[in-house]
């Protein structure tokens, strides 16, 4: 049997951690009971190992790991107490640790960068991988210096920059019906496809989560990461495998070729802040009255960014990304909008509206919207959607994302020129937001956005 993976998790004690990463590697143990990995949490946190174990297993309970691979990952996880920040302290925590290891940073972001200039100063056990959480930098520049610094502990493949939306059945499902497909592949072009809408609206409110929100934005917090990344994977030449290399790389490529609509920001995004209102059933008062919230920020809740992907494949496609809070419906999806036939027969009655497919990512489904007969006129159409419901992920996106990272595969981490790339890409939206060159407008909590905005994508 081969060593145990060390799992090392830095902010032991912090919200990442038990609501995210613990519920995570216990799905993952549940579906691979025979994985074998030794848990260490480190936070400045006073806790003991008893304590610690106490946590990992009520992360395991309920979660349905048999109950002696949780016996035997809980007797062996321990806790270091610790403030990071102490040389000696991180020094001594690395102490009598071998590889494989992964050092998994749930720190807050300065001070994960702190503790990486720390390191540097170190010598890491053969095979150290770390694994860090968004946000990578907070524009392209600081992006790249995070990069030369990470470069300097490890190599670039072992460097595993976590987006939990990568480990989302419902997204990866892209790949294959792209690529499985014979019916869609020809279809996946400019010559066909109109335009692409990719979605994230939500009608949960702030929820007490200020304290990050407010210094990052719908854009910030859901386009530049993660609806990029689907973009990514929607628009990417095939892989030739599903190889780390192929498809990092492919991805990379598009990412690459992505900019701003018409490289103008000001007509190619739009900002909006909730007011107050009524979301699921409940009163929520305006974003800048929510406890914790800087009016000062300037935080917007609703963004929408129109973005091109200038190459031969896409280029004269819009891709609009767009995500908000507190909004009436959910709309998490992928909406693809077909150009029309090139000629309808004359006769034909009531075919205009346009051929979509529909790629639903919560819950998971894919429709495909087509004019076909209505009820008795048999040359009078109607659309109709065929729809396939997705079958359950086998475990939570932490818990691929964790085996990926446990196997040192950074098949489902995002290389560093992705990273700085998708900054590339959102920075001039920004520098236009700052500048107050795009109005900032508001919608009442519970609505479809500001008048005018409609609801984005619009469903048949
Ligand atoms: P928290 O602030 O909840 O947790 C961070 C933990 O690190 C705290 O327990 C904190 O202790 C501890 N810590 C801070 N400084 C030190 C130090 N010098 N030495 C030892 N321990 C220290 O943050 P989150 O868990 O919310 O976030 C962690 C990371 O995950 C961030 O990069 C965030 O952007 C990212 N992330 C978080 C998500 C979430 O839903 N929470 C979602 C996606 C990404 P103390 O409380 O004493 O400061």
């Amino acid at each position: 049997m081969s060593d145990p993976t060390t799992l090392v998790i830095l902010g032991a004690s912090g919200d990442l951690t038990s609501r995210l990463l613990l519920p995570g590697l216990a799905s993952l143990l549940a579906v691979e009971p025979d994985r074998r990995v030794h848990v260490v949490g480190v936070d400045r946190a006073e806790l003991d190992d008893a304590g610690w174990r106490a946590k990992v297993t009520e992360a395991f309970t309920g979660a349905g790991v048999p109950e002696d691979a949780a016996a035997e990952v809980a007797a062996d996880a321990r806790y270091v107490q610790a403030d990071l920040l102490e040389q000696e302290q991180l020094a001594g925590l690395l102490d009598g640790l071998g590889g494989p290891l992964v050092l998994y940073f749930a720190l807050p972001p300065q001070v994960s960068q702190k503790v990486c200039g720390l390191l540097e100063r170190l010598e890491l056990p053969e095979d150290t991988r770390l694994a860090l959480e968004k946000p990578f930098g907070h524009e392209l520049e600081s992006a790249q210096e995070l990069n030369v610094q990470l470069l300097k502990l490890v190599p670039e493949d072992r460097i595993h920059r976590v987006d939990h939306f990568l480990g989302v059945n419902t997204i990866l499902n892209l790949i294959g019906i792209r690529f499985a497909n014979r019916l869609l592949q020809p279809m996946w072009s400019a010559e066909h496809i109109e335009r692409v809408v990719i979605s994230y609206d939500e009608t949960l409110a702030l929820e007490g989560r200020a304290g990050y929100y407010d210094g990052a934005g719908a854009l910030v917090d859901m386009i530049q990461s993660h609806l990029l990344q689907i973009l990514a994977f929607f628009a990417m030449e095939a892989p030739a495998s599903l190889d780390e290399v192929e498809v990092r790389s492919v991805k990379a490529q598009v990412l690459r070729a992505t900019r701003v609509w018409g490289e103008d920001p000001t007509t190619a995004s739009r900002r909006a802040r909730y007011t107050a209102g009524r979301s699921e059933d409940r009163d929520v008062p305006s974003y800048v009255d929510e406890e914790g919230v800087d009016p000062a920020n300037d935080t917007e809740t609703l963004a929408e960014v129109v973005l091109e992907v200038a190459n031969a494949r896409w280029a004269g496609v819009p891709f609009v990304l767009r995500s908000g809070k507190a909004l009436r419906e959910p709309a998490k999806q992928v909406v693809v909008t077909f150009r029309p036939p090139r000629h309808v027969p004359t006769g034909l009655k009531d075919c205009t509206e346009p051929d979509q497919l529909i790629l639903e990512l919560k819950p998971g489904a894919v429709d495909v919207v087509l004019s076909m007969n209505a009820e008795g006129d048999p040359f009078e159409l109607e659309q109709k959607v065929i729809r396939a419901e997705l079958g359950k992920s086998r475990m939570l996106p932490y818990g691929e994302v964790l085996a990926g990272i446990l196997d040192g595969d950074p098949l489902l981490s995002i290389r560093g020129d992705v990273a700085e790339d998708c900054w590339r890409i959102v920075d001039p939206v920004l520098a236009a937001w700052r500048a107050g060159s795009v109005p900032m407008q508001d919608y009442p909590a519970g609505s479809d956005g500001p008048d005018g905005w409609g609801v984005v994508p619009p469903r048949s």
